[in-house]
């Protein structure tokens, strides 16, 4: 991972973009595509689509989603106590303790989640899980007049973003999901040869996945790809207490998740096998038996139908603010998107 690229990923991992809120990472993602996408775009819907050699007949759509589960704030009490929505799914135990912060317009405002104390827990609440509705935010404020004189409804809200390097070139921070997938795609683009491309190659930082894959919906629309492939993150099993019978067998720094599976078209990835094989890149495979919650479902159903794939990335402790990846498996995974786009040929037929 060249320098620039490794610190692209660490700028979008520390730039907030909760659903429905991902301008700020959408203007890095533009400034780090403008060195080497022909053409570059950004929809209504807030998704950017950076493409190169827009002129052949042949689409590929390779799509990463940068938005990451969030909250959003639902009201203050008389006391200045912060009271949240999510945006997208997360495990309110992970949440308790952590150090948020909320997104105003008046700039970063450092907050904290929290519940009362154990010592304070009934014997019935000590058995029962937390409800987000049971959370809430403290910004230090001493008064409702007083915490909404920095940030009103509406305003989104992160765990602290931080990227931080473990040992074994294992990375955690928040949001890996799916900013790993973002680097992907982006990296897959700037890597492709451009001398040996017969196909126009459409990378798309795409908006709102966490709450229904709706960017990927409507930039599919637009873009009307022949091929897409969904570069996600994907849960590793490498982990105690996962049961490989009933989750299957997926190891951090194992290379990319090739999946197999009604959401995938079979000569599609048979071609992103043998792009593996042929440049000697680690993968694993995946199965899906049903349709994915990834970009991979809403790009196979569009229009008329499309090629679909999904590439993954694994992942330790998804959807919590340490998610963990292997950094080899990114660059393995953007390695394995260029390959495979330089060797398409502008007659690929996928129709099984
Ligand atoms: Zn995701």
């Amino acid at each position: 991972m060249d320098p620039s690229a490794y610190d692209f990923l660490k700028t979008i991992l520390t730039t907030p973009s909760p659903s429905g809120y991902e301008a700020p990472v959408q203007q890095i993602v533009r400034e780090y595509a403008a060195g080497f996408a022909d053409e570059m775009r950004t929809d209504v819907h807030g998704n950017v689509i950076a493409v190169r050699n827009p002129g052949a007949a042949l689409r590929v759509m390779l799509a990463g989603h940068c938005d990451q589960i969030g909250l959003i704030v639902q009201h203050v009490d008389d006391e200045g106590f912060v009271f949240i929505q999510p945006i997208g799914g997360w495990d309110p135990e992970v949440l308790i303790g952590q150090r948020l912060t909320v997104w105003g317009e008046k700039g970063p405002l450092a907050a904290m989640i929290a519940r009362k104390p154990i010592h304070l827990l009934t014997e019935e609440e000590r058995k029962q899980v937390p409800k987000i509705k049971d959370l809430w935010l403290d910004i230090g404020a001493n008064s409702r007049a007083d915490a909404l004189t920095v940030l009103r409804v509406g305003d989104a809200v992160t765990v602290e973003l931080r990227l931080e390097e473990l040992r074994n070139r294992r990375a955690i921070a928040a949001a890996m999901d799916d900013k790993a997938g973002l680097w992907v795609v982006m990296e897959a683009l700037r890597r492709a040869d451009r001398a040996k491309l017969n196909c126009a190659v459409y990378a798309v930082s795409t908006v709102q996945e966490e709450i229904g894959l709706r960017g990927s919906q409507t930039s599919a629309f637009s873009v009307d790809p022949h091929v897409g492939v969904a570069v996600d993150v994907t849960n590793a099993t490498d982990c105690p207490t996962i049961e490989k019978k009933e989750e299957g067998d997926v190891r951090l720094g194992g290379g990319p998740v090739i999946y197999r599976g009604p959401n995938m078209n079979p000569k599609l990835v048979q071609r992103l096998l043998q792009a593996a094989d042929d440049n000697e890149i680690p993968y694993q495979l995946g199965a899906a038996g049903r349709a994915t919650p990834t970009d991979a479902n809403s790009i196979q159903i569009n229009r008329a139908g499309v090629a679909a794939a999904l590439v993954s990335i694994p992942n330790r402790y998804m959807h919590s603010p340490v998610e963990m990846v292997a950094l080899d498996d990114l660059d393995r995974a953007a390695d394995l998107l260029a390959r495979f786009v330089e060797n398409l040929p502008a007659d690929a037929e996928f129709v099984p």
